[in-house]
């Protein structure tokens, strides 16, 4: 093993001891975040805007809840957790103009600093710790004991203690359970966005959507299509979070093993790999950093084109019709956990 990992042992929450941690946004990230953090004892605050729908949820929840600018003025750590690309517009109008000297702010994803869109006075810590993992995960596992690994990184050490508070903000939200390794803010952004461009949202919907839509076209039930594309995916990928390839090897049949050394590799292959690295170029060039920005300031159109068309596709009408018979899947189960 070549990255430094830190547990439980290795950390502590004395550097957040007597201060305030003021969690911006209450989403996928900010409710577990914040949630986690007070269950440890650090003292938080919330910051939202004044009755938007988290701003109810946060007080339900027993926190302190008062607006960005409230919350940033209070707070020794500033966790930015609104939505990346709401975040250049929060930090300059309700973090930079009310942030304590001496602060550190922190990030879940370094997005907005790697591609150099929010510039933070010389005087603010920078720094991170993105979860592997959903926000509601990270709640889920926190109350249960365990801890979802994260990643942290230091990118302007004003205090000298950017490291220590990053670690104990790890801490306080339960990654140093599952460990915590560091990071740049460069390594994550780019592996963060290639991994869920290429893998796991891209590349996995595109593989379950084609494979869906050749066996109908064959003339197969678009149900048995389902079961076979989307359903048993789940227990595949159990297996591989657990074991890794080994494990899902010794599972599946022979006969699925086989059929996977030999045709696995006929349709993700070296051509497929060669547009891996094209997606990854266009990360690393901050091609599509600058894409995406440009999207969501005209207005999201294509956006929500191509989401219609996520949303509308045959496997979605199915995939609803024999979800409802399962009623031991939240049909809710996704609205708390975008990941990625
Ligand atoms: P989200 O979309 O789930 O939640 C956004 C929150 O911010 C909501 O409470 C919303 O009300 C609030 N908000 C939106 N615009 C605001 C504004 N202008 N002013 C004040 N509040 C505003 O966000 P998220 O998915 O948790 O993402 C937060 C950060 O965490 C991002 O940097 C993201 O990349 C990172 N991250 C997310 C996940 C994940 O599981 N979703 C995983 C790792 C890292
Ligand atoms: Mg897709
Ligand atoms: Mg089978
Ligand atoms: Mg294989
Ligand atoms: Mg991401």
């Amino acid at each position: 093993m070549t990255a430094k990992m830190y547990f439980e042992k290795d950390a502590s929450l004395k550097p957040l001891e007597g201060k305030t941690v003021a969690v911006i946004g209450y989403g996928s990230q900010g409710r577990a975040h914040a949630l986690n953090l007070h269950d440890s004892g650090v003292d938080v605050v919330v910051g939202l805007r004044e009755n938007g729908g988290s701003w109810n949820r946060a007080k339900q929840d027993g926190l302190v809840v008062m607006t960005p600018a409230e919350a940033a003025a209070k707070g020794d750590l500033i966790a930015i957790l609104v939505p990346d690309m709401q975040q250049p517009d929060v930090f300059e109008s309700a973090i930079g103009p009310n942030a304590k000297e001496g602060s550190s702010i922190l990030f879940a994803h370094g997005f907005n600093i790697h591609f150099d869109m929010i510039t933070v006075p010389e005087t603010m810590d920078v720094i991170m710790v993105a979860p592997k993992g959903p926000g509601d995960l990270v709640r889920r596992q926190y109350e249960e004991g365990k801890g979802v690994p994260s990643i942290m990184a230091v990118h302007q050490d004003a205090s000298g203690e950017a490291q220590d508070r990053a670690l104990a903000y790890a801490h306080g939200i339960g990654g140093t359970r599952g460990g915590v390794i560091t990071t740049t803010f460069g390594e994550e952004t780019e592996t963060d966005l290639f991994g869920e461009q290429a893998v796991l949202c891209g590349g996995m919907t595109e593989l379950v959507v084609k494979g869906f839509e050749t066996l109908v076209e064959a003339g197969y039930q678009p149900e048995v299509a389902y079961f076979e594309c989307l359903h048993e995916l789940k227990l595949i990928v159990d297996l591989l979070f657990e074991g890794g390839l080994s494990k899902m090897n010794h599972y599946v049949s022979e006969t699925a093993q086989y059929g996977d050394f030999t045709r696995g590799p006929r349709v993700v292959d070296d051509s497929t790999k060669a547009r891996m690295k094209e997606v990854l170029e266009d990360v690393q060039s901050g091609r599509f950093a600058k894409e995406w920005a440009d999207e969501y300031r005209s207005g999201l159109k294509e956006f929500r084109r191509m989401e219609r068309e996520d949303n509308e596709h045959l496997i979605e009408k199915v995939g609803a019709n024999l979800r409802a018979q399962m009623s031991w899947i939240e049909p809710d189960d996704a609205d708390e956990s975008s990941a990625a």
